[in-house]
């Protein structure tokens, strides 16, 4: 991993935006051909979908652009060692975003923000995996923000990184199939109940006033706001 990283230091910039955009499409296609594996029946998605997910995959193409940028310029830093703090780092990353994007999504609700902003995304009260690309360009812009924030203030391990950002496209999809995967027993488990289930963001797109968490329903729960 810490030579993958010193390859991309030596290559033209034309071709890191290409390897950045490409690793965004492949992760959206993953997504979506995956959201079509566990849900059966084929999802339709319309035009305007298609248009504003491609839009999103370019915001993030720039985001990662952006902390790739801060990385090379020593704002951001990576350590590459295989340590027990990887699993340290991940849990950190997980709350913390957890957190973070908790508090953005709990204020985009409460302001002017959610008719300006938010509204795009729940134009879908059973949303399907697309759903997970169809953002607002401030919200695509904001998210990467705080995750490229977060970066800059230690730093965390790559290991961490790439599992958080596997972890973090897991949850997207989770929450966006339209359908439980989990059976009730397991998602009664400790530990596994206080996770953001399929039904935990499902249940947010049909009633608004619930469910903001994105990871874990841990602060919903504190705020009363848990359904
Ligand atoms: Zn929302
Ligand atoms: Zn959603």
């Amino acid at each position: 991993m810490p030579s993958a990283l010193s390859y991309l230091l030596h290559l033209p910039v034309l071709s890191l935006w290409l390897i950045f955009f490409l690793e965004n499409v492949i992760i959206t296609a993953m997504v979506l051909f995956s959201g079509r594996l566990l849900h059966k029946a084929p999802y339709t998605y319309t035009a305007r979908e298609w248009r504003i997910c491609i839009l999103t995959n370019i915001l993030n193409t720039i985001v990662t652009y952006a902390g790739f940028w801060m990385w090379k310029n020593s704002i951001i830093h990576i350590a590459t060692n295989i340590s027990w703090m990887i699993v340290i780092d991940f849990l950190i990353l997980f709350l913390a975003m957890d957190l973070l994007m908790f508090i953005f999504h709990y204020i985009i609700h409460k302001t002017f923000l959610f008719k300006a902003v938010h509204q795009l995304h729940h134009q879908s009260i059973d949303p399907s995996p697309i759903d997970l690309f169809v953002l607002h360009p401030i919200e695509t812009i904001g998210f990467g923000s705080l995750w490229l924030i977060l970066l800059t203030l230690y730093p965390f391990n790559i290991y961490a990184i790439i599992t958080y950002l596997v972890v973090n496209v897991v949850f997207g999809l989770i929450g966006h199939l339209g359908i439980e995967p989990l059976p009730g027993r397991i998602s009664n488990l400790p530990v596994i109940k206080y996770l953001g289930t399929s039904t935990f963001h499902h249940n947010h797109h049909q009633d608004v006033k619930y469910n903001f968490g994105f990871y874990t329903s841990i602060w919903d729960r504190l705020l009363k706001t848990y359904k």
